[in-house]
């Protein structure tokens, strides 16, 4: 188990992260989540061992994780790390990058191992091509896949897949996180993406203002956001006498309380995001149809649990 207890952290004056305390279970998948800036990157940062605490302790077990001071070689052994910007050797080829740390005792298993992880990131069609010639996508599916080669008991992945199209994207996140829950690797990503988070994570942490503002499962959260930021995360919310509300909440009906006048309607593939003025703010609604400008429409809030 990963216990981060009573962490503290600063560049310089200013608290980037406070009093943090928080429990990833072996296998478990956490998601961090949190504005531009909220500190995501710094604690994955300080997970791995790249600075010293300020105050605070982490333990993989009963094994502690201690900064440079304590520590020649960052990095424990059975941690990978895989950062927003990647470091791979650009004149050799993809598979002798995703082997480069295996060893050399066993090339058959050797070989074989590479081609069960080029197939995990699927870039099976460009293996033997030279990583300076790949895109930026397929640089960080390399990452990945050498992050897991050696197959380590916790990995944490900095927005993994933010140089990956929309095409690829949902195939690789389900090949990855299903690799990664099937050898029982515990998983801490740090990531602005619901996708990431609502089909694959156990647990989910919001960071705010240096501290934790909810750690609680993805399922409950999205169910009772409790504030604004949680709520924009999952996706177009309102604010309706103090309660949120998602636009997909909001259904049109004959007539209710809640009468709201057009603006705009904008086309969303299966359905319309619909614009209204109600109390002389936006209010958001989801509706199979686009709304002609300035027509009346009644909303009642249904929530599913
Ligand atoms: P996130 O990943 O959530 O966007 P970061 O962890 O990168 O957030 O940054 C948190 C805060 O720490 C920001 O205010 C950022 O400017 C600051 N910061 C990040 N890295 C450094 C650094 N190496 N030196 C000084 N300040 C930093
Ligand atoms: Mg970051």
């Amino acid at each position: 188990m990963l216990q981060v207890k009573n962490l503290s952290f600063k560049y310089k004056k200013q608290a980037v992260l406070e009093t943090i305390s928080f429990n990833v279970k072996r296998g478990e998948h956490l998601s961090i989540i949190g504005e531009s800036g909220s500190g995501k990157s710094t604690l994955l940062k300080l997970l791995y061992g790249t600075y010293d605490l300020n105050e605070g302790d982490i333990f993989w077990g009963n094994t502690p994780i201690l900064g440079p001071k304590h520590n020649l070689i960052v990095g424990p052994e059975f941690m990978k790390y895989v950062a927003q910007e990647f470091d791979l050797m650009p004149f050799i080829s993809v598979s002798e990058n995703i082997g480069a740390f295996l060893s050399n005792f066993y090339p058959e298993e050797k070989e074989q191992r590479i081609q069960e992880l080029l197939k995990v990131v699927e870039l099976e069609s460009v293996a033997d091509v030279k990583v300076k010639e790949l895109s930026g996508g397929q640089k960080q599916r390399v990452a990945l896949a050498r992050a897991i080669a050696k197959q380590p008991e916790i990995i944490l992945l900095d927005e993994p897949f933010s140089h990956i199209d929309n095409f690829q994207k949902q195939s690789l996140r389900r090949s990855l996180f299903k690799y990664l829950k099937e050898k029982n690797i515990t998983c801490i990503v740090a990531t602005h993406d619901k996708d990431d988070v609502l089909s694959f994570s156990d647990t989910m942490l919001v960071l705010d203002d240096a501290k934790i503002m909810a750690h609680n499962t993805p399922k409950y959260l999205y169910h009772n956001p409790e504030h604004k930021l949680i709520a924009s995360f999952f996706g177009e919310f309102n604010e309706i006498d103090g309660e949120m509300v998602y636009a997909n909440q909001l259904k049109q009906v004959d007539i209710s309380d809640l009468e709201v006048k057009v603006k705009q309607s904008y086309f969303k593939g299966h359905y319309f995001l619909v614009e209204t003025e109600f109390k002389n703010k936006s209010l958001f609604f989801e509706n199979p149809s686009a709304l002609e400008k300035g027509t009346s429409v009644f909303l009642t809030i249904i929530k599913e649990s």
